[in-house]
């Protein structure tokens, strides 16, 4: 039986980002064929119930597991409050992930919700996960950022 694997949804080439637009990678695209796996394209932030296009959002505390454990904040550029959706969103992938069997993630870097290594604080790019990254990996889901692709 073909393996399924969890993927960011813009990655696949659904435009799904806060701007309305796509964040296609080759690499992936390659990888998973490749690897003959089978993408589950998931979007924490759609699944969250979030609009597209929507503000653009960043931590404004702590990171994605801090986000989680009830410490950190995320908010959008128009200073919204949308921790407790980020948190919906990360639930709501994980159920996903669950109901298809996916123990493999791939997600976008850097984003407040799928960044698997880095996160934006107040504008500043530090080390961090975000909130539906973080969940995936503390219900042992094994979690790469598409700069980092594990070999096929
Ligand atoms: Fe892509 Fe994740 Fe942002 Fe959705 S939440 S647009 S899947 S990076």
């Amino acid at each position: 039986m073909p393996k399924v694997v969890l993927v960011s949804a813009c990655l696949l080439g659904l435009n799904t980002r806060y701007s309305g637009q796509t964040k296609y990678n080759a690499k992936v695209a390659s990888y998973l064929e490749q690897a003959e796996l089978i993408p589950i394209p998931v979007c924490p932030e759609q699944l969250a119930g979030l609009p597209t296009p929507r503000p653009a959002t960043e931590f404004q505390r702590g990171d994605g597991l801090d986000v989680l454990e009830g410490s950190g904040q995320v908010l959008n550029r128009l200073g919204t409050d949308v921790t407790d959706l980020f948190r919906k969103g990360a639930a709501e992938t994980l159920k996903i992930a669950k109901l298809t069997g996916c123990d493999t993630a791939i997600l976008k870097e850097r984003s407040p919700s799928c960044g698997v290594n880095w996160i934006y604080r107040q504008g500043i790019l530090l080390s961090g996960s975000g909130v539906a990254a973080a969940c995936l990996k503390l219900h042992q889901i094994d979690i790469f950022s598409e700069e980092e692709l594990p070999t096929p």
